[in-house]
């Protein structure tokens, strides 16, 4: 009992325990609190302090494995309808995203990526001539055929929207709890037993979204995950007047690029490079940075003589097949998972966070997304 005067310690008992404060974690968070669900989070750092916060904010439908198709059009949904990820300085953006081809052969491999998807019935993804993509980015070098598009895709920044998810969680009454890292997990009675360093946290159902540290927490658990860590890279230019619009990629050569409004364009694009996921680390390789510079200035030759001020890694989770695991354990009771988003993660955030919290208070969740069980790895 808390003396005269001292504030009741936080209770401990809970319906989810979320572990993880990336994007996945806080909007979990956020979705289940709006469904009444008294949510626990924990997080090792400080929310949004690993691949959530310090991706490239791309936030696209174009190019997606087709068995996350259905979730990244549900959350392209949710980021443009959801009104706290809009009106402040790095909110989301609707700016498009473009993936150019520079030659016959791109051009076919674009042409059959329409019609596999039209097939499927998706129909997001518009093939575009050489004069449209010249309407979008007048800059494109004279080499550029066409393209894929999509309009209502766009970027963020990061760390802010981690943020934004994270306040609206608390602010339905989630308990997001930093530097708390989970150091042990126990199942009795039907009940998840989850210790940080000086508590003990209860619940009836555990979500875990761990990024790169997922399959270590599973393993407490009893359970396994195939999710290992890869690092990826990351650079920025110094400012220049405004010359693009929306985020741009390249169809047979890793690329992804964007303009901030202060000017400075962002580099990346599934830039790869050794990762440590013990000591959090991903090495930075010049020599890949540099080939990806090349792309950019290929496209946009007047780039040629801009400075790189900075380059940065970060660390996220792999699947086998490089696509999303979300939703249930295939072996043990009240246990899911997001994770193994493997390069592009953060646009899925929203409608995954969604998605689980109607898995777990047992509404019929979409079947569109079960492409993204872990039973498919059981
Ligand atoms: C450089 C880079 C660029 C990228 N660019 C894009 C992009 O443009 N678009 C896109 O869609 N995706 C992009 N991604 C991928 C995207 O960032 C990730 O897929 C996504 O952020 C994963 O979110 P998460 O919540 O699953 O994991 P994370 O953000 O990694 O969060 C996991 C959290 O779990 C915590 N944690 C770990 N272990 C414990 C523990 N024992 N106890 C408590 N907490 C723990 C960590 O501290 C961390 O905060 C990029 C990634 C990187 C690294």
């Amino acid at each position: 009992m808390p003396g005269p005067g001292q504030p009741a310690a936080p209770a401990d008992e809970c319906d989810v325990i979320v572990v993880g404060g990336g994007i996945h974690g806080v909007a979990s968070a956020y979705f289940l609190a709006q469904k009444g669900q008294r949510v626990i989070l924990l997080e090792r750092d400080d929310c949004g302090h690993c691949a959530s916060g310090v991706n490239a904010g791309g936030v696209r439908t174009l190019g997606r494995k087709l068995a996350e198709i259905p979730l990244s059009l549900a959350s392209s949904q949710l980021w443009r309808t959801l009104d706290f990820l809009h009106g402040f300085d790095g909110a989301f953006v609707q700016t498009g995203q473009i993936k150019v081809a520079e030659s016959e052969k791109d051009m076919l491999v674009l042409q059959e990526r329409c019609e596999l998807l039209a097939a499927r019935g998706f129909h997001h993804e518009k093939l575009i001539d050489r004069q449209q993509v010249r309407e979008i980015v007048p800059a494109i070098a004279p080499h550029v055929q066409g393209a894929l598009w999509v309009s209502t895709d766009g970027f963020a920044f990061p760390y802010l929207i981690v943020q934004a998810f994270a306040r609206q969680a608390r602010r339905l009454g989630a308990d997001i709890r930093e530097q708390s890292a989970v150091q042990s997990i126990k199942r009795k009675d039907k009940t998840w037993h989850v210790s940080t360093k000086d508590r003990i946290i209860t619940g009836e159902m555990l979500l875990l979204c761990a990024g790169a540290w997922t399959a270590d927490l599973a393993r407490l658990c009893g359970d396994s995950i195939p999710v290992t860590a890869g690092g990826l890279m990351l650079m920025v230019t110094q400012r220049m007047p405004h010359f693009i619009n929306p985020v741009l990629g390249a169809t047979s050569r890793g690329l992804s690029f964007k303009q901030f409004a202060n000017g400075t364009v962002v580099i990346g694009g599934a830039l790869e490079c050794e990762a440590d996921a013990q000591t959090n680390h991903a090495e930075l390789d010049f020599s890949r940075l540099g080939n990806s510079a090349r792309i950019v200035t290929d496209l946009f030759p007047f780039l040629n003589n801009i400075s790189v001020t900075r380059a940065w890694s970060g660390l996220d989770g792999y699947a086998p097949d490089h696509t999303a695991i979300v939703g249930p354990s295939a072996s043990q009771d009240n246990l899911y998972y997001a994770c193994g988003f493997s390069a592009s993660g953060f646009q899925l955030g929203p409608a995954s966070g969604q998605y689980l919290a109607q898995l777990m208070t047992g509404e019929t969740p979409d079947p569109a997304h079960q492409g993204l069980l872990p039973a498919r790895f059981a």
